[in-house]
């Protein structure tokens, strides 16, 4: 019920004038959201780094449908890279895009456009040192996404993408992604799917999350635990010595705002931490992703940081 009533009331004029303009704007979206230009982004990154933490950066905004929106996106994506470069922040520095940003819905040859996209941006990234992660949309979307993956890891063997422990397919997934050199992140996942795709509930979505993590955690790749579930952070420092892998060897990542405590917490205990900080006006899809995670989200954001 949540996660339909909560994106529209989060599109009507009242509530995204509150969020953009109006008193909810600074507590809201400052907390999750780094702010609206590249230079902001990058000035996050840089302070995060000085905390110890690591980013990936995030150019809000989804669901392109025209070939020159999707080049705006590119062009975006570089002028970050650019900034990044500038500051002495591009190494080591991930950027998450989102295919539907890309042009992957641009009608007959969408996917087409969203690949030769990400491989402009993957381009740079990997001449500067940074690495790209596609973000997983939709289960519409997992397929196409998954194939650009292969495509593009073809000439950029750094290139990483995420899975949902949601959809029922994703332990297969895991099995066939856990490969020396993958980057898989591992998410429970934000959309809201269909029992016949998707576990539903949260018990069982932590329980797939569970046998995902375990398949990623036994196999050569590099996972990207994303989660900020206390059991499966602790299940995964559990894996983490029962397998004996090193610290190089795997990254935890949470998002911007989001237990910034235990963020800092793991960093200072020696391990990775990628903070996912998103940028751009657009935030309202986003915020509202946040919201039906966690209604008390709003309010948390008007009391201000308990956890900063
Ligand atoms: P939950 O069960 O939602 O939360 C567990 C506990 O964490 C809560 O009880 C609470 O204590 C805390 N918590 C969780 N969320 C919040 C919050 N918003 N504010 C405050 N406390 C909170 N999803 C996709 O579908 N595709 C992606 O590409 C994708 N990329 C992601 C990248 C990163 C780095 C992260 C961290 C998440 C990403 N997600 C993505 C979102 C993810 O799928 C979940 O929707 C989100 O992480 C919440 O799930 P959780 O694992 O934290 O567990």
């Amino acid at each position: 019920m949540l996660r339909t009533l909560v994106p529209h009331l989060l599109r009507t004029a009242p509530v995204r004038l509150a969020l953009t303009h109006g008193p909810l704007s600074s507590a809201v979206v400052d907390r999750f959201v780094a702010g609206g230009t590249e230079q902001d982004a990058v000035a996050a990154v840089v302070r995060l780094a000085g905390g110890g933490l690591r980013a990936s950066v995030d150019l809000l905004g989804e669901g392109v449908l025209g070939a020159q929106d999707a080049h705006g996106t590119v062009e975006a994506y570089l002028r970050l890279l650019a900034v990044a470069d500038q500051h002495g922040v591009a190494a080591g520095l991930d950027v998450s895009v989102k295919l539907s940003a890309l042009g992957q819905a641009v009608p007959r040859d969408g996917q087409a456009v969203s690949a030769a996209n990400a491989a402009l941006i993957a381009a740079r990234a990997q001449s500067l040192g940074a690495t790209i992660t596609l973000d997983m949309e939709d289960h519409t979307t997992t397929d196409a996404t998954l194939t650009t993956l292969v495509q593009l890891r073809r000439d950029f063997p750094t290139v990483g993408a995420v899975v949902q422990a949601q959809l029922r397919r994703t332990e297969a997934d895991c099995r066939d992604l856990a490969r020396a050199g993958s980057r898989v992140r591992l998410c429970k996942g934000a959309y809201l799917e269909p029992a016949s795709l998707a576990h539903q509930g949260r018990r069982a979505v932590s329980a797939s999350y569970a046998r995902c993590l375990g398949i990623l955690m036994a196999g050569p790749g590099y996972p990207m635990i994303a989660t900020h579930d206390p059991e499966l952070l602790e299940l995964t420092g559990r894996l983490v010595r029962h397998l004996d892998r090193p610290a190089a060897s795997y990254e935890y990542q949470l998002l911007f705002g989001v237990r910034p405590a235990e963020q800092r917490r793991l960093a200072a205990a020696g391990a990775t931490v990628r903070v996912y900080l998103p940028y751009g006006p657009d935030c309202v899809p986003y915020l509202s992703r946040r919201v039906v995670e966690k209604p008390a989200n709003l309010l948390l954001a008007l009391h201000a940081a308990s956890d900063r």
